[in-house]
């Protein structure tokens, strides 16, 4: 014989049932079957709901109840054939009054017991059993409807009876040995206590209704069908690369459904595993995967099977000097938490003995206050005990496989692995058998742990960074096209992946959690929602990503003011906005310290000379012990630009015109063409290089006439440029007769920075630099005599946008 276990989504409706029946049929041509059923998924909880408003004489429990009976007549009216319905629905509507009557009786009394709350849910599993088996009669198959109630017997736990074997079992072997039916359908979870009164065996009880069944009769197998293709290496809700754990023994599956692995309900291996009988996971919805085998050892050798976590846990510490070398703290406190029916799941005690710390489920948090105070209370008056202290919106994560012991360093990866996605780990306990490592996390982080550690587990190494662009202009746009056309590559050669994960321009936003298409984002961004900052950073927040990056493309000041919001959250901060880096000291040195605090990169290459490795070269040579002792350049590809065409047959304002078309300068000329743009990057040249330094202690000696510094509109500035046009020729004029040729230079000389054009006589670097390059000079203690010269184009918006690109490859470098 086999016993499939069918849960409540595999029979939450008409179409899943005929599902159902299908897997039944296919098992019973060739032996016989015990099904054992849920109640229809959400049923449960809806009567439970009911339950508690009638106990508080809300009349909304009728509504509950009014959404129990339409589905269980719709899925009948689905199911069975119009002219065999009417008996069907009246067996179906009696049991309903019954249960009508039951609430009636708890919102007349207002109190609900563990008593009558389970004889209430009961009658999921009952209808849900009985419109099973009629529905399989219909469909040609032998089949019998026996109430699991008058085979298994329990205590009176009610809510969460245990099982009275001895007799449970022979009811079962007496019932099964004389069946002649092909089908015997059942419902789980509910059972009777040795009175003859309603108990349930505890929220996913079913599969433990199945598994006693079939160690009683000695099955052959236990398959447990869901909705999922098996037990996960976690839970796939969360964890999307997570996969069906092929083999696995009693005891990691044990561990596993203990730590929160809902697919398989703990005490369900218990029964099995005495016998040996292999259980098997199967998915109602895709029945050719092949599912989870649980077996007493496991053919597969990774030291880890899974990762699961358990939420809504709080952590409750107590702490106290008098706790030190005294005897029965910890009796007098598990004591009391045990009166009180309040499940530890975890615990922990230094070996100081000053304080234990426990986690528990949140709703036992006010409960297990009350009473370990009230335990404690001669302590806490005498300050010998701290008053409790609750830690709520937790949650246990933990690693789980019978071979750890075995392999040193798994404790080790996984709190580095949580620690450097500053995943803060609370609390921690591994049992001496090591077959789980457990920690106390924040309720916000279990995403982000279980993903890195499932990466860091069971994943090849790929790395995934997850980017939020803001700006998809001249810069942006091209950045996205670089990452679209090498998207393949450095998946396949650098094993990272890149993924875009919202856009903004300056009126949208658009987010997608799968990564956008980045073939064709522009319509989608265009009909997306309306950009909101603070949304957007939420969002960030909330996906609470590893490897996020936000990437600034703008030259917003506003958006240069967010970048400490994200690192605060460990987010890493691409930009080519110079803004934030040119702005006061201390907030780029803040900028700086958060970065390495929240071990978030804050990467800022195309700054100065846009792709040009300038930045990073200045990096290394600091961190391997350089100092820099003079920087002389050429920073500004527009001013270069702009010099490099105006001579003789033109006029400066055509040129400036020309600069701006082609895109090299900013789109307001005057931050070029006033030295600001050069001062913000020698001012950042400068303080890499490790001087304090303030953007108003820059000397710019400007080559504007007196009028166009003045000119309040951008329209009045490009006038002046016209009607100065005498002022900018002679500038002109006097270099070319002094055969030199104007280049627009920035200096850091022994603490000081200056700023300004300079005519430049033939023998020097910077006399051949062509179109928009820029040229850096860096003259240090080993470079000395010769300077380390960078040279190349440094301003346009492809360049930016590789470096930018660099440095987010960086970060997956990294
Ligand atoms: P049923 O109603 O069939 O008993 P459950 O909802 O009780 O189903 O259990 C199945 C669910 O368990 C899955 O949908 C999944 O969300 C959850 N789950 C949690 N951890 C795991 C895991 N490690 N592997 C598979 N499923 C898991
Ligand atoms: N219906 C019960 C529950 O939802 C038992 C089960 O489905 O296993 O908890
Ligand atoms: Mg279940």
């Amino acid at each position: 014989m086999k016993v499939l276990k069918f849960g409540g989504s595999s029979v939450a409706s008409s179409e899943n049932i005929n599902k159902v029946i299908t897997i039944v049929k296919e098992s019973a041509n060739s032996t016989n079957v015990a099904v054992v059923v849920s109640a229809l998924g959400g049923v449960t909880d809806l009567l439970l709901e009911a339950g508690n408003l009638a106990c508080k004489s809300n009349e909304l429990y009728k509504n509950r109840l009014k959404t129990i009976e339409e589905r269980h007549l719709q899925v009948v009216r689905e199911l069975i054939p119009v002219n065999n319905q009417s008996s069907v629905l009246g067996s179906i509507k009696k049991k309903l009054n019954k249960l009508e009557s039951t609430l009636e009786g708890v919102f007349l009394i207002n109190e609900l017991s563990h008593k009558t709350s389970d004889k209430i849910v009961s009658f999921g599993e009952l209808l849900s059993s009985f419109i099973v088996a009629e529905a399989m009669k219909y469909s040609n198959l032998d089949v019998i409807l026996k109430n699991s109630q008058e085979l298994i017997v329990t205590n009176e736990n009610f809510s969460n009876a245990s099982v009275k074997f001895e007799k449970t079992s022979s009811n079962i072997k007496d019932f099964f040995s004389q069946n002649k039916h092909q089908v015997v359908v059942l419902p789980g979870f509910v059972a009777l206590t040795e009175k003859g009164e309603v108990s349930t065996l505890g929220r996913g009880g079913s599969d433990y209704t199945a598994a006693i069944i079939t160690s009683a009769t000695n099955s052959s197998i236990l398959e447990i069908w869901t909705d999922v293709s098996g037990m996960y290496t976690a839970n796939p809700k969360f964890v999307r690369q997570a996969f069906p754990i092929k083999n696995i023994s009693y005891q990691e599956a044990m561990e596993l459904s203990h730590f929160g692995a809902k697919v398989l309900y703990p005490p369900t291996i218990q029964p099995v595993l005495e016998k040996e009988i292999p259980i098997v996971i199967k998915n109602t919805f895709n029945s050719k995967a092949e599912g989870t085998l649980i077996t007493k050892v496991s053919s597969n050798k990774n030291p880890i099977k899974g990762i699961s976590h358990i939420e809504n846990m709080a952590l409750i510490t107590l702490e106290g000097s008098g706790m030190v070398g005294i005897p029965g703290f910890s009796k007098r406190l598990f004591e009391s938490l045990s009166q009180q029916r309040i499940n530890v799941s975890l615990i922990t005690q230094a070996s100081s003995e000053h304080s234990i710390c426990i986690a528990i489920d949140t709703s036992d948090a006010e409960k297990a206050t009350l009473v370990i105070n009230t335990e404690f209370s001669y302590e806490i008056e005498q300050h010998k005990v701290e008053p409790l202290l609750v830690e709520k919106n937790n949650a246990i994560i933990a690693l789980v496989g019978d071979n750890m012991k075995s392999h040193q360093g798994i404790s080790g990866k996984m709190f580095s692995t949580l620690g450097k996605n500053n995943v803060n780990i609370r609390a921690i306990a591994q049992g001496a058998s090591e077959k789980n490592i457990s920690a106390v996390i924040a309720h916000k982080d279990i995403k982000k742990a279980l993903n890195t550690l499932h990466s860091a587990f069971f994943e090849d190494q790929t790395k995934q960074l997850n980017l939020f662009v803001v700006g998809v202009g001249n810069v942006g746009s091209k950045l996205v096209q670089q990452i679209k056309n090498q998207q393949q590559y450095l998946l396949e050669n650098l094993k990272i992946q890149v993924r875009v994960i919202a856009l903004t321009n300056s009126k949208k936003m658009l987010f997608n959690e799968d990564g956008i298409d980045l073939e064709n984002w522009n319509v989608p961004l265009e009909n997306a929602e309306n950009l909101n900052m603070d949304l957007f950073h939420a969002k960030v927040t909330e996906l609470n990503y590893r490897n996020s990056i936000f990437v600034d493309n703008t030259a917003n000041e506003r958006i240069s003011g967010l970048y400490a919001n994200y690192l605060k959250e460990s987010v890493a901060v691409v930009t080519c906005n110079k803004i934030a880096c040119s702005s006061n000291y201390s907030n780029y040195l803040n900028l700086k310290s958060l970065a390495r605090e929240y071990n978030a990169p804050f990467l800022f290459e195309t700054n100065v000379g846009a792709g040009l490795p300038i930045i990073d070269t200045l990096k290394n040579l600091i961190a391997s012990g350089d100092k820099v002792t003079k920087i002389q350049s050429v920073l500004s590809g527009s001013l270069n630009f702009i010099f490099n065409n105006f001579n003789e047959n033109n006029s400066f304002h055509e040129v400036v015109q020309k600069a701006g078309i082609e895109g090299y300068t900013e789109p307001d000329p005057r931050i070029d063409l006033s030295g600001v743009d050069v001062m913000r990057k020698i001012l950042i040249l400068a303080r890499e290089s490790g001087t304090k330094l303030e953007l108003d202690a820059i000397e710019n000696d400007s080559f504007l006439p007196q009028s166009s510094l003045e000119a309040v509109s951008l329209a009045d500035f490009m006038e002046t440029l016209n009607v100065e046009a005498t002022h900018f020729n002679k500038i002109y004029q006097n270099a070319s007769m002094n055969n030199c040729r104007l280049k627009y230079v920035a200096e850091f000389d022994n603490g000081k920075a200056k700023v300004g054009l300079k005519e430049i006589t033939s023998d020097h670097p910077f006399y051949n630099l062509e179109g928009s390059d820029n040229i850096v000079l860096f003259f240090t203690e080993r470079y000395s005599q010769q300077p380390l010269i960078i040279k190349g184009a440094g301003a346009g918006a492809d360049v930016t946008a590789s470096g930018l690109f660099a440095d987010i490859i960086r970060i997956g470098n990294n």
